[in-house]
C-alpha cells in the first residue's frame, strides 16, 4: 500500500502490551519495538509512517515516576511538529495518573495523545493488545475535513472505548475493559464505525498555538483516605509530613468526614500551616457537595477546596502540575476549584 502523508509517533514505556513469551525461559518478556510490524504485521496496511520509539529500559508502571512524565513530555515536545499523532503504550496499572499528568502538563495541546495497554501480551494469541493498538492509532490519525485532529486531546482508549484520560480510573484487573470514566461520558462509540461525540472533546479556541510544555511538577502531595475509626496518629503522621503541601481526603459520599473536634482540629492546624487540602469523594460516580452536610459543612468553614467530581488519579496530579507552578498556595488554592483540562464537571 502507498505511504499516505500521516505521520505517527509510537512510544513504547513498557507495560503488558508489548511482552512475548520466551520459549527459553518460560516467562513473559519485552519485544523490541523497533520490530513492532513482524509483531502486528497489520500496522503495514495503514499506509502510514509509524515509526516507534522505546524507552530504554521500559518500566511496569507501578514504576512510574515524576521524571517519567517529565521524558514522556519531553519525547512529545521534540517530535511535536513532525508527528500527526502520539500512541503511548503504557501499563495499564498506573496509565490514568500518566494520562492526568500529561493533560495538565501540555498546555495548547493540538494533536491526539492515545494512551494504550492491553490485559494480555501482544504476542498471545487471546491479546486485547492488537486491537487496542490498530484502534489506537486509528484515533490518532483521524482528521476532520479541513485537516484538524478529531481528538486533540490526551486520551485513554482501551477494549471499544475512548476516555478523557484525567477522567479515567482502572476499574478492573482481570476484565479486557479495565477503564472506567464514572464522570464522564466517553469521548467516541467505537464499533464497526468510530462515531466520535465531537460536542464532548476539547478543541482550542484557535488552532496554530505552539504547545507549552509545563515541566514542573511539585510531589509534596498526601492522600489520606478515611474510615471509620482512623487515628488522630494516622491522620498527623500524613498531615505532618515533611515538606507537605497539599492533601486530599478522601472523604465519605458526598463530601463528608468526621465532626470529631480531634480531626477538624488536625485538618484546621494543617490549613493554619498553609497545606492546600482537596475534598474529594471515594465514591466511584457523583461528586463532593459541601453543603449537603453539616458534616462537609464543617470542611468548607476550615477552607477546605471542593473537588467536585474528581478522580483520585486527576486530583493528585492537578496538584503535582499546580504546586509546581506556583509558589503561591492561595493561587494552587483558586485555580484547584477550575476546570484546566476536562478533569472536573463545573
Ligand atoms: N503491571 C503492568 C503495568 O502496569 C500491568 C499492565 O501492563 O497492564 O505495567
Amino acid at each position: 500500500m502507498p505511504k499516505t502523508n500521516t505521520n505517527i509517533l509510537l512510544i513504547y514505556t513498557g507495560g503488558t502490551i508489548g511482552m512475548k513469551l520466551c520459549p527459553e525461559s518460560d516467562s513473559l518478556v519485552p519485544f523490541d519495538f523497533s520490530q513492532i510490524t513482524e509483531e502486528v504485521p497489520e500496522l503495514t496496511r495503514f499506509g502510514y509512517n509509524i515509526e516507534a520509539y522505546s524507552f530504554d529500559p521500559v518500566i511496569d508502571s507501578s514504576d512510574v515516576s515524576i521524571s517519567f512524565w517529565q521524558e514522556l513530555a519531553r519525547i512529545i515536545e521534540k517530535n511535536y511538529t513532525h508527528y500527526d499523532g502520539f500512541v503511548i503504550l503504557h501499563g495499564t496499572d498506573t496509565m490514568s495518573y500518566s494520562a492526568s499528568a500529561l493533560s495538565f502538563m501540555l498546555e495548547n495541546l493540538e494533536k491526539p495523545i492515545v494512551f494504550t495497554g492491553s490485559q494480555l501480551p501482544i504476542g498471545m494469541l487471546r491479546t486485547d493488545g492488537k486491537e487496542n493498538l490498530i484502534s489506537a492509532i486509528e484515533i490518532a490519525s483521524a482528521k476532520d475535513a479541513s485537516g484538524h485532529p478529531i481528538v486533540p486531546e490526551v486520551v485513554i482508549y482501551f477494549e471499544s472505548q475512548l476516555y478523557r484520560g484525567n477522567r479515567t480510573t482502572k476499574f478492573s484487573a482481570e476484565n479486557f475493559r479495565a477503564f472506567r470514566s464514572p464522570n464522564a461520558p466517553v469521548l467516541a462509540d467505537i464499533g464497526i464505525h468510530i462515531h466520535y461525540h465531537t460536542a464532548l472533546i476539547r478543541y482550542p479556541k484557535t488552532w496554530g498555538n505552539p504547545l507549552k510544555v509545563n515541566y514542573q511538577l511539585d510531589p509534596h502531595v498526601a492522600v489520606l483516605k478515611l474510615f471509620p475509626g482512623i487515628t488522630e496518629q494516622t491522620i498527623t503522621a500524613i498531615t505532618h509530613t515533611p515538606g507537605l503541601r497539599g492533601l486530599i481526603i478522601e472523604t465519605f459520599g458526598s463530601g463528608n468526614a468526621p465532626t470529631s473536634k480531634t480531626f477538624l482540629n488536625c485538618i484546621k492546624e494543617a490549613i493554619e500551616r498553609d497545606i492546600v487540602v482537596l475534598n474529594i469523594t471515594q465514591c466511584v460516580t457523583g461528586k463532593v457537595d459541601m453543603d449537603a452536610y453539616a458534616t462537609g459543612k464543617a470542611l468548607q468553614r476550615l477552607g477546605v477546596i471542593n473537588g467536585l467530581d474528581s478522580t483520585t488519579e486527576a486530583a493528585t496530579t492537578k496538584l503535582f502540575f499546580l504546586l509546581g507552578q506556583y509558589n503561591d498556595n492561595e493561587i494552587v488554592r483558586q485555580m484547584l476549584s477550575q476546570n484546566i483540562a476536562g478533569e472536573i464537571t463545573k
